[in-house]
Formats: C-alpha cells, sequence, structure tokens
C-alpha cells in the first residue's frame, strides 16, 4: 500500500507561539513527509508492502525500519498536542506519584533523560508489562514497542524538533513541550 503524511489534529499555527507555524512546516510537512516519501520508495517487492505503519516498525530492521518508526513516533509525537483543556487527570496523576514518588520528581527526570540523550532520539513514558509507568531513552528512531512496552507520551530530542524556534537551546523546547502536553490524551493512552 501507498503510506499518506497522516493528518495533523490541529492547524499549522495553533501552538504558536510555544511550537511556531514554521516548524510545524519544516517537522510535519518536510521531515515527516520525507520518512513517508523514503517508506513508499523501501517498500515495494519487500514483505513489507501490505503492512501497517505499525506492523513494519515492529518486525523490519535497516532503513525500513527507520522510515517506518519516524512517522509512528511523530504522529504519537503530534498528536498529544490537541490545544485545548490541559489540566492533569487525577487517574494519570496518582499512577505518576506510585511510579516516580511525585509528579515533580517525574517531570525532573524526564527532563533530565531529555537534556542527557546525546544525539537525536527520542524519550518515551512507558507502561511496562508488568504495568509499571517507566521513561526509556531511545537512540535515532527507536520506539519501545519493539520491546513489549505501551508507549503514553514523547519528545523528539532531534535538533530539527527545536532548531527554528530555540536555536541550539533543547532545554528551552523542553520547556515548552510541558506548556503542550495535553495530559487528556496522554492519559487516553
Ligand atoms: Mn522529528
Amino acid at each position: 500500500m501507498t503510506h499518506k503524511l497522516p493528518e495533523l489534529p490541529y492547524a499549522l499555527d495553533a501552538l504558536a507561539p510555544l511550537m511556531s507555524r514554521e516548524t510545524l512546516e519544516y517537522h510535519y510537512g518536510k521531515h515527516l513527509q520525507a520518512y513517508v516519501d523514503n517508506l513508499n520508495k523501501l517498500i515495494p517487492g519487500t514483505p513489507y508492502e501490505q503492512l501497517t505503519v505499525e506492523q513494519i516498525l515492529c518486525k523490519a530492521d535497516g532503513a525500513i525500519f527507520n522510515n517506518a518508526a519516524q512517522i509512528w513516533n511523530h504522529m504519537f509525537f503530534f498528536e498529544q498536542f490537541p490545544p485545548g483543556p490541559k489540566q492533569r487527570p487525577e487517574r494519570l496523576t496518582r499512577e505518576l506519584e506510585a511510579s516516580f514518588e511525585s509528579f515533580e520528581a517525574f517531570k525532573e527526570a524526564f527532563t533530565k533523560a531529555a537534556l542527557g540523550l546525546f544525539g537525536s532520539g527520542w524519550v518515551w513514558l512507558v507502561r511496562d508489562a508488568d504495568r509499571k509507568l517507566q521513561i526509556v531513552s531511545k537512540p535515532n528512531a527507536g520506539n519501545p514497542l519493539t520491546d513489549g512496552q505501551t508507549p503514553l507520551m514523547v519528545i523528539d530530542v532531534w535538533e530539527h524538533a527545536y532548531y527554528i524556534d530555540h536555536r541550539n537551546r533543547r532545554a528551552d523546547f523542553v520547556e515548552a513541550f510541558w506548556q503542550l502536553v495535553n495530559w487528556q490524551k496522554v492519559d487516553a493512552r
């Protein structure tokens, strides 16, 4: 099948000024589009030709894995920012407290992981097979589905995610991320 650029669930300027229209034009409109185009070039004639992006990323390796995982990771990232009420549901707060002592301790640990990941990659909040919440850092296109974990939230720390709005200041991008996250979306996951 031919994969298409998934639709962004809000307008390109809906997240400004925390995440600018220009960032989304490049990050969603050009980087993500390139992963879609690359996957479509790579899969004809392979066992992955009829599979969904998620099925491909769970089975493939090399360039096919990289492009499929980058499509999945980016939509998971963009879909957690729908504008609207951002209160944290009590159920999620209680679970974060149970796993990380307090919400502040979770936020600090996730921020530290996002700042500490060397080079390009993704930092995830996941639910383990034993249902415990955990923070997991993955280089490059890494995705926790391949480890049997359930992703709940993610931050993209590739430089292309923040260079337009924040230049080299990854810490400023992480700060904006905390203001953008829609906790009801995370809770629903
Ligand atoms: Mn990205």
